[in-house]
């Protein structure tokens, strides 16, 4: 297995002297060198075949025993000198400090097909920014961040990707739900490929320290490799960077809240500065349409990182970049009006989008109120968004609401509905003035029915990761029967694709998955 290694981030920026893995502060440096921990008896327990191709990997090196050993960190790429970064970042409001891959290690970048991929295995043991944890993952945390990585990137949404799952063969102590109960699980570690695995914290630690010179650094290495078509190592520069970024990141929040994306853990150690998403942890999928949900238990009392406010905790972690990148443009006033600019732009966006979702394409002044009130709707009852809007594309422009008071009107939507029967007097009339209102504005689009429902379909998915598909995964795997994972994968290939053996994923969340540990309640412990 060859790799042609390009190693621009730990060629062209300063690293850490001290070469021990001791946990540590580190200054005035981008990285540490380290190794990942070898493990006991490793093992593949699925890889993803696209992320391979495009690493130029074919199916035989795929499994080959190097591989297992390369992606389970147990044989370092030959010429290859695996790193760890520093990074610091703001945790749920507060800055934290020196944070940095505590658990991630870069193995190389390599460059594959005219582009260039960081790897990184996350799960690899110690590194000096371990902190007071062990460099772990388990299992559980590893399946979901494999999955999800490759389910988002087939939606459409940008994302870091994954390239292998492992196992190491070594049990890993974690308490899942913070309570004092912690059970040995099953250790894995996960091959993350992207451009860059730089985050907005990554900034935020040098300005922290005042260290303008590693940080003017970085900032320029950033915009050399990943926005070359911006001005380089300027003022200027600088300040149409945090325009691209602020950008990127809005177009991603978008994308999650199309598909009904919470990432639950939105600290500015986990903003990308690409604009992918990134760090799959705490996330989860909306089920019921709930704006104010998060799956996240650490998060449950504030909910600071609920689903309808992902795009404020956007804005809130682009100040925060701001704040980094001013000493490097010392004028506020650029950066604010990036600032303010985003939050227009997210209103408008958000309309085209849920626009899109609703398969309409002409200007309507009413068309704000109507998105408003279809989601308060979705929250009168429980009600599921991914069934809700696929179903939706089958409602015709033509359709005439019956003069009886049933419920035959959201016949093409009613699988959505967790008890249709709840939809009654205030409710049901709520509905019905909805459905009038949206047949009525079909009738002024040019689209007919069929072409509005396949553009739908391309928007709104038939499959996403429920938080409950990922839990049977889980437990599958830790009954050693690794194929749901595979099934998954291959379900979420094609997420907008009518698979007909494959209805049974098509399905709102079964009861037992409710309040279940892993599927609507997840913490950081992974
Ligand atoms: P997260 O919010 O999960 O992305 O993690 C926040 C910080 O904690 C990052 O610096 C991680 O590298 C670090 N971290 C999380 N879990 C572990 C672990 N098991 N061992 C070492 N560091 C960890
Ligand atoms: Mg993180």
């Amino acid at each position: 297995m060859l790799f042609n290694i390009e190693n621009t981030f730990t060629q062209e920026l300063p690293g850490d002297s001290e070469l021990e893995n001791t946990r540590r502060q580190v200054d005035e440096a981008c990285y540490s060198f380290v190794y990942p921990t070898k493990t006991q008896s490793p093992k593949i327990v699925h890889y993803s075949k696209e992320v391979a191709e495009i690493l130029g990997l074919s199916e035989s090196d795929c499994q080959s025993p190097q591989f297992l050993k390369i992606f389970s960190g147990n044989e370092i790429i030959e010429n290859a000198k695996p790193y760890a970064m520093c990074y610091g970042g703001h945790q749920f409001g507060h800055w934290a400090g020196q944070l940095g891959d505590g658990r991630a290690i870069n193995l190389a970048e390599v460059k594959s097909n005219g582009k260039r991929w960081a790897l990184q295995l996350k799960g690899a043991g110690l590194t000096p920014y371990s902190r007071s944890a062990d460099g772990l993952a388990v299992l559980r945390s590893s399946i979901r961040e494999h999955l999800c990585s490759e389910a988002m990137f087939h939606l459409g949404v940008p994302t870091t990707r994954s390239l292998s799952l492992s196992l190491t063969g070594t049990k890993v102590l974690r308490d899942v739900l913070y309570n004092g109960n912690p059970e040995y699980e099953k250790g894995a570690v996960v091959c993350r490929v992207s451009p860059s695995f730089i985050r907005f914290g990554s900034f935020e630690i040098f300005a922290s320290k005042r260290d303008n010179v590693t940080l003017k650094k970085l900032a320029d290495y950033t915009l050399k490799h990943f926005y070359p078509e911006l001005e380089q190592a300027t003022k200027t520069g600088y300040i149409e960077l945090f325009k691209a970024v602020s950008e990127r990141t809005l177009e991603m929040v978008i994308q999650w809240q199309r598909v009904g994306f919470v990432h639950g853990v939105m600290n500015t150690d986990n903003m990308s500065i690409l604009g992918l998403t990134i760090d799959y942890g705490p996330y989860g999928w909306l089920e019921g349409y709930d704006k104010e949900w998060t799956p996240n238990t650490t998060d449950i009392q504030h909910k600071r990182y609920q689903f309808g406010k992902q795009g404020d905790i956007a804005l809130w972690n682009l100040l925060k970049l701001a704040n980094a990148l001013y000493p490097l443009v010392e004028e506020a006033e650029p950066l604010e009006g990036i600032i303010r600019d985003f939050k227009i732009k997210y209103s408008v966006r958000y309309v085209q989008m849920m626009k899109s979702k609703l398969g309409l394409e002409m200007e309507d002044e009413n068309d704000f109120n109507m998105i408003n009130q279809l989601e308060q709707n979705l929250q009168l009852t429980e009600t599921d968004m991914t069934i809700f809007f696929r179903g939706l594309a089958n409602l015709s422009k033509k359709y005439v609401l019956p003069e009886k008071d049933d419920l035959s009107f959201l016949d093409s939507v009613k699988n959505a509905f967790y008890k249709i029967e709840e939809v009654k007097g205030e409710i049901l009339r709520f509905w019905k003035d909805w459905v009038v209102q949206y047949v009525k504005r079909l009738q002024k689009e040019a689209l007919s029915d069929i072409e509005r429902k396949q553009k739908m379909n391309l928007v709104n998915p038939k499959y996403v990761l429920r938080n409950y598909m990922a839990q049977i995964a889980i437990e599958a795997a830790d009954n050693n029967d690794y194929n749901v994972i595979d099934e998954l994968y291959c379900v979420l290939k094609s997420p907008y694709d009518e698979q007909i053996d494959q209805e049974k994923w098509f399905a709102k969340r079964p009861e037992w998955a409710r309040t279940k540990v892993g599927c609507s309640m997840l913490s950081c412990s992974s």
